[in-house]
């Protein structure tokens, strides 16, 4: 699919449009050439353009539409399968500027803001109203509208859904520059498709996000976390639908095995995590957290989840209670992406989901193929919802042959996946990197299908490329 360039014409009419804010040649950061994992490539755009508001994104997206030049909507770049990467070049529009809150609505229990706005700022403008905004994916430097793009999920998704599940409305720029309102501020809805929900998830391939109302919480007064140490996975993963059947209603159910464990203490340099208990070797961890919005609530928790990690296997309970030990027994899972990055030259990971009660067969199956392949696999889970990430890394290894390794390795790991009736991804999406495994699960018809919602929005198909249901 041939794409145009920028003529110099519609450069001089950018540059009216957004003043000041258009970057060309030298001064484009190497930063908009790829995202977080830079085994997608790397491509340069032939602009970027910083926004600041929705009629700024609409301006450079008509000016776009007439010269028929590709369109990326790009927010921190923290994103994981190439997303935000101008594979075909054209207009980067970076929504990094457009990071103001407006409100915080106690009445309606909403919260107001611009796309660009970091998820980091989002929660702390909630808590410093005694509110809590859910979402809490493991990047706080991402932003809320890149966090909706990607339905990202996070720890807290045990609890309380994925982002797709606290958005109320949302302001969009379609890619011919039309802006359009979607959603509404009501706490029920059945009016008409939800062209919103399409928006959720959709990796900037249908429209660009630029306002946001998202609900929000009540703030718990307290959290509580146990980490509860298992000789095996299987017995570890058993436990899982336990704590949910109990009602104990879990904010984060985190699963780590012991190998993993040990890169990240040694990445912190210091050992957090029992690995004997009683002479016996742990193999695999839960870690737990709970809030509590009374005092009187704790000792029952207490003793409640503690009595039912023990009968089902834990050799041990944990509790940690206080400010820094709970930033020490999360300080380990919240490390492990940037343990990886920091020990491996090369990595490449999936986040396939499965229903829980498959996940230890997926966990195991992961593990053995270390063995086999001799590859480093790093798991770590978000067990509480049935997603394992696995990394695949390397050191001193070439590409080609890193990239041959990896494909051998994800053809199994996705099979196994959809045997076990699993998701390509749970919460990374496909960007430019899963197209073919979202096909091989999901067939030809649902992809078709997918391309014809895709046509219907954007009918030139210049935004966002090559990504999500077609490949270039
Ligand atoms: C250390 C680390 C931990 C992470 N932990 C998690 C986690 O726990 N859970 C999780 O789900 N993800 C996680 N991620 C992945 C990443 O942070 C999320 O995918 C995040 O939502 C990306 O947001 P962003 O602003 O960086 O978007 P980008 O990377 O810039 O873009 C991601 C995609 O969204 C599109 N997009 C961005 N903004 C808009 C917009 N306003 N309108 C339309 N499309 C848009 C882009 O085109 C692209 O397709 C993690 C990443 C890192 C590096």
């Amino acid at each position: 699919m041939g794409f145009n360039k920028p003529t110099e014409e519609m450069l001089e009419k950018l540059k009216a449009a957004v003043p000041g804010r258009v970057y060309l040649g030298e001064d484009i950061s190497e930063d908009f050439t790829h995202d977080e994992y830079d085994v997608h490539g790397h491509f340069m755009p032939d602009a970027v353009v910083s926004c600041k508001t929705t009629e700024e994104v609409s301006a450079v997206c008509k000016l776009c539409y007439e010269y028929e030049v590709p369109i990326v909507p790009r927010g921190a770049g923290t994103g994981l399968s190439g997303g935000c990467v101008p594979t075909s070049g054209g207009v980067v529009i970076d929504l990094q500027k457009m990071n103001q809150i407006h409100e915080i609505d106690l009445d309606n229990l909403v919260i107001r803001a611009q796309a660009g706005a970091l998820i980091d700022d989002v929660q702390k403008a909630c808590q410093d109203k005694g509110m809590l905004y859910p979402p809490d994916p493991g990047e706080k430097f991402a932003t809320l509208g890149g966090n909706v793009a990607t339905n990202a999920g996070g720890m807290r998704a045990c609890k309380y859904g994925c982002t797709r599940d606290w958005v109320l409305a949302m302001t969009v720029v379609m890619p011919n520059g039309d802006i359009m309102r979607f959603g509404a501020e009501v706490s029920k809805n059945c009016s008409g498709y939800s062209l919103m929900n399409l928006m959720c998830g959709s990796e900037g391939t249908l429209g660009i996000i630029t306002e946001l109302s998202m609900r929000i919480a009540p703030n718990p007064t307290g959290t509580i976390s146990f980490l509860a140490p298992f000789t095996d996975v299987e017995t570890c993963i058993a436990c899982v639908s336990k704590v949910k059947l109990a009602n104990l209603n879990p904010q984060a159910l985190e699963f780590m095995d012991r190998e993993n464990v040990a890169s990240v203490e040694k990445f912190l340099d210091k050992k957090v995590y029992p690995d004997k208990i009683d002479g016996e070797e742990v193999g695999a961890y839960l870690l737990v957290n709970f809030e509590v919005f009374s005092d009187d609530e704790i000792d029952d928790l207490l003793e409640k989840a503690a009595e039912l990690f023990v009968e089902n296997g834990a050799l041990d309970v944990m509790v940690y209670d206080t400010p820094a030990a709970l930033a020490n027994a999360w300080l380990v899972r919240g490390s492990a992406l940037e343990a990886i990055l920091e020990q491996f030259e090369l990595t490449d990971e999936c986040d396939v989901v499965v229903p829980i009660s498959h996940l230890a067969e997926l966990i195991n199956y992961c593990s053995a193929l270390q063995e086999e392949t001799g590859v480093a696999i790093r798991l770590t889970g978000h067990a509480g919802d049935g997603n394992v990430h696995v990394s695949l890394c390397v050191n001193d290894m070439s590409q080609e042959e890193f990239e041959a390794i990896c494909k051998e390795c994800f053809d199994k790991i996705y099979a196994k996946g959809k045997e076990l009736e699993g998701a390509v991804s749970g919460e990374h999406g496909i960007g430019n990197c899963r197209i073919d495994r979202l096909e091989e699960y999901l067939g030809k018809e649902q992809m078709d299908l997918m391309v014809a919602i895709k046509k219907a929005c954007d009918p030139k198909m210049l935004l966002n490329p090559g990504k999500v249901c077609y490949s270039l």
